[in-house]
């Protein structure tokens, strides 16, 4: 008997029934559920930013700081090939060229005095202010003037002032050192943006 050899275009033909088949029984959302992910600027209304998104690439290709990626299946099904924002390949300086390019709408207007892309959270475990290293770098570059050092020389994200910009998270070298004295458990920084309460633009 020949043998059987899938060819890509079967295997992609293959892969895509299954998921098809698994999201019409709900596995798959049980099984990949979506994960909340950090969209380019403008995209932050989820449900109306994934009913809109091509996954065409054109946003990505353009933008000038590299900071978009791209979620993959692990994110969910859901948001697999969708852009997400990944502050440790770049910034946020709120160009413009991702919305001018996207060709469906999915990336609105953005305001980045008015509007949020997400919000900085401080994580205290990393923080080198937080192990008495006097680490102030979040301070000094944020855009916004958005974190200051409170009376203990630790600092603080002022909620209304940050739109989620990436800076501090991108300069933030906790990662780093404590990559080099063997604690690879954290992948995160000392200071991570995160998708705030709902996940919509406030
Ligand atoms: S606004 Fe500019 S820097 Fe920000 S994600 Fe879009 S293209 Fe990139
Ligand atoms: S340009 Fe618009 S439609 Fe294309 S991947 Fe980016 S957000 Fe989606
Ligand atoms: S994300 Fe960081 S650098 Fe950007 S505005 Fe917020 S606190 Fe400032």
């Amino acid at each position: 008997m020949k043998d059987f050899q899938p060819s890509r275009r079967d295997f992609l033909k293959i892969a895509g029934g299954i998921g098809v088949a698994l999201l019409g029984t709900g596995t798959a959302s049980k099984v990949l559920p979506a994960k909340k992910m950090l969209r380019p600027p403008g995209g932050q209304q989820e449900a109306d930013f994934l009913s809109r998104c091509l996954r065409c690439d054109r946003c990505r290709s353009s933008c000038p700081t590299k900071v978009i990626g791209l979620a993959n299946v692990r994110d969910g099904l859901v948001n697999t090939r969708t852009p997400v924002l990944n502050f440790h390949q770049g910034i946020c300086d709120f160009c413009r060229k991702c919305m001018e390019v996207c060709p469906t709408g999915a990336l609105q207007f953005f305001d980045p005095l008015r509007d949020k892309i997400g919000r900085a959270n401080i994580q205290p475990d990393i923080c080198l202010a937080y192990d008495s290293r006097g680490c102030r770098l979040c301070v000094d570059a944020c855009p916004y003037g958005a974190i200051c050092m409170d009376a203990q020389n630790l600092p603080v994200v002022d909620e209304e002032k940050c739109n989620g910009c990436g800076v501090c998270e991108n300069v933030c070298p906790a990662l780093v050192l404590h990559g080099f004295s063997g604690n690879r458990t954290q992948r995160i920084r000392g200071i991570k943006v995160e998708v705030r309460e709902g996940g919509e633009d406030k």
